[in-house]
């Protein structure tokens, strides 16, 4: 019996899992794939957006600026890398001016700071590649970018420092209340909690689904994205967003935390919870819109496209909130953007929601901080030079195109929750994220967790947990005997 049972992995579940790890609380997260991550949070813009965007009085809009005030101390702590480089809305026509202003005047209302409206010289230095046509903007200074998968590990591990149990490749199948508590079925037996939070992304709906009376739907919403080589970083300074329009924000050209440039994201209803594929339309489009409010965005040097789902409901807003008629039952639900800007508030959240059902003491040993795995791609000679002189395996490079050693990868094996699978390295050190897309690296990774995982053969590795692996068979054993 747990006081808490945490469905889903993802960000919000990782932030809930920490604020409830401050707590003398019994906790578990369960998760269905190999790993923290692998859900929408692995798949979005990585801006921690000022605030300006919700509607004025949701949960969204004061989520995601207490989230956004939060997140700078948070990544400090938790040694996860931010950048406040300020985002700009731009406006290419007189009769856009209005609803810029419109969104300034929400911005304050939703309490942003320090944002104005560019004209002129001031907005070409800014930002030099903006479009010719482009007349004013929406500056805010506040807005940042993050490393998305860092964050989301971080909470994890954080939580994990502080007691809380993670069980992966763990699928919940089915709740029901019995005797006054829950027991959570799951692929690998039944659970029982005090407490369940409902964390399960694009499947939140399912599991409310199961628990309440009063349905609703989670439609998944997609969002393709060009990634660029970190040539192209520099292309632009800010987060450069378009005018919103009905379906959301438009497409974004940003560049991220690790020096690469997105462009992006599309917004296309699907009724598909697992339809993460990219399509021909929707990076035409992309390419169609994004010259709107960004010139010359050097495309050839595009090295990969990818896409997310929001998990979008009709009401447009986060669900958070006890269930009327499923006590104990806690939605984290319809987490849609900004939800990871507003990650840290949800965790706070959700954790005042238990509190006023279990009641729980403070714990006065949290642990507060954790360190990240050190990078080397980013290091001065100088700080390179005293990493080898610590660990002489900081001199061996893996991955070429983003310079990940091998002490870095054995770092991120060996962390608590640590890297199981080659897009466990590749969230946690950037290996494989550079021009050759892992075309290089991969044999090399394989070996390293195969010599690092005492469980784990060289052929057993795999892309991304079970039925991913790399290694089918030799060839001349493979069906048919024939040596390719
Ligand atoms: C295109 C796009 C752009 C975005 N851009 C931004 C942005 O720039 N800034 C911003 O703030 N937000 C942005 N977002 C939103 C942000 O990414 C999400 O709000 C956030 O990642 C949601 O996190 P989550 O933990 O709620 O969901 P997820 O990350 O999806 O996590 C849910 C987890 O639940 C697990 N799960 C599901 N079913 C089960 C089950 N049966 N048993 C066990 N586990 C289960 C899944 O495997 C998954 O790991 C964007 C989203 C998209 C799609």
């Amino acid at each position: 019996m747990y006081d808490v049972v945490i469905i889903g992995a993802g960000v919000s579940g990782a932030a809930a899992a920490r604020e409830l790890s401050k707590r003398r609380l019994s906790i578990c997260v369960v998760e269905r794939e190999e790993d923290v991550c692998c859900g929408t949070t692995k798949a979005n813009s990585a801006i921690v957006h000022a605030g300006f965007d919700a509607q004025t009085g949701t949960l969204m809009a004061k989520l995601n600026v207490r989230g956004a005030a939060l997140m700078g101390p948070l990544c400090e702590d938790l040694g996860v890398d931010l950048k406040n480089i300020g985002s700009l809305v731009v406006c290419t026509d007189e009769e856009g001016i209005p609803a810029l202003q419109a969104l300034l005047d929400r911005g304050i209302a939703n309490g942003v700071e320090r944002l104005e409206i560019v004209t002129g010289d001031r907005l070409r230095e800014l930002e030099p590649n903006l479009s010719d046509d482009v007349i004013a903007a929406l500056w805010a200074p506040t807005a940042s970018i993050v490393n998305p998968f860092q964050l989301n590990w971080a909470l994890a591990e954080n939580a994990y420092q502080n007691g809380v149990e993670f069980r992966f490749n763990t699928e919940v199948t089915g709740l029901e209340r019995v005797d006054g508590s829950w027991k959570v079925s799951t692929t690998a037996g039944d659970l029982s909690a005090r407490c369940v939070v409902n964390a399960a992304g694009v499947y939140a709906d399912v599991f409310h689904n199961m628990a309440c009376e009063d349905k609703f739907e989670i439609v998944p919403r997609r969002g393709q994205y060009f990634v660029l080589d970190t040539t192209a970083g520099r292309h632009v300074r800010h987060t450069v967003f378009q005018q919103p329009t009905k379906l959301g924000k438009g497409v974004l050209v940003s560049p991220t935390t690790a020096g690469n440039l997105l462009v992006g994201p599309t917004a296309e209803d699907i009724g598909d919870k697992e339809g993460t594929d990219t399509t021909a339309e929707g990076l035409a489009e992309l390419l169609a819109k994004s010259p709107l409010s960004v010139k010359n965005i050097p495309f050839r040097e595009t090295i990969t496209s990818f896409s997310g789902l929001r998990a979008h409901r009709a009401e447009h807003d986060f669900l958070i909130a006890e269930a009327p008629d499923a006590p104990g039952f806690v939605d984290c639900a319809a987490i849609e953007s900004p939800g990871l800007s507003a990650s840290p508030a949800i965790g706070e959240m959700v954790a005042g929601i238990v509190d006023g059902i279990l009641g729980a003491e403070m714990r006065d040993d949290f642990i507060a901080k954790r360190e990240g795995i050190p990078n080397v791609e980013w290091a001065t000679q100088e700080e390179w030079a005293a990493l080898i002189e610590q660990d002489p395996s900081y001199g061996r490079v893996i991955c070429r195109c983003r310079k990940v050693t091998e002490a870095q990868i054995v770092a991120a094996i060996h962390h608590p929750l640590g890297a199981r699978s080659l897009d466990g390295i590749k969230r946690r050190t950037e290996a494989c994220m550079g021009r050759c897309q892992a075309g290089f690296c991969t044999p090399k990774i394989m070996e390293i967790l195969d010599r690092e995982l005492a469980d784990l053969g060289y052929d057993q590795v795999t892309k991304a947990g079970p039925g991913s692996e790399l290694i089918v068979g030799k060839d001349k054993e493979l069906e048919g005997g024939d040596a390719r």
